[in-house]
């Protein structure tokens, strides 16, 4: 496992738009792109910070992960992720040593990253995404 930086902190969100005017008007980030992710029935906008980016998702889909996320918890930090140098490599090293995997082989997510998420189970109730530059 190499990490070289957090990649992005995910945020659940009732409504993108709403939610990108605090980050605009307020804390004057600069949304750099929005994109629908379909695998994952989300909405996403993107701030960078330094090398780090803030990620708000916005549930396409009432039945979705987020959507459900947020009539659970309410809306507030969803997930960290790590990138990572060698996903591939990554999920390996924690499938041996039998960490719970909700992804165990990496898939697509947003902004051209290859993604894999680690079970909160098995990081300390954190929902943890592994993710790597470039498409499968
Ligand atoms: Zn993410």
């Amino acid at each position: 496992m190499n990490i070289t930086h957090i990649e992005h902190i995910g945020i659940a969100v009732k409504n993108l738009e709403e939610s990108i005017k605090f980050y605009e008007e307020i804390l004057a980030l600069k949304c750099y792109e929005i994109e629908e992710v379909k695998d994952q029935n989300v909405r996403t906008a993107f701030f960078l910070v330094g090398q780090t980016k803030v990620e708000l998702l916005e549930s396409t889909d009432s039945e979705g992960p987020i959507s459900k996320f947020i009539q659970k918890r309410g809306e507030g930090i969803h997930h960290i992720a790590y990138a990572v140098s060698d996903l591939t490599q990554s999920l390996d090293e924690l499938k041996q040593k039998g960490i719970q995997l909700i992804d165990s082989e990496p898939r697509p997510g947003a902004e051209r990253m290859n993604i894999a998420f680690i079970h909160p189970k098995a990081a300390g109730g954190v929902l943890t995404e592994l993710c790597e530059d470039g498409e499968i």
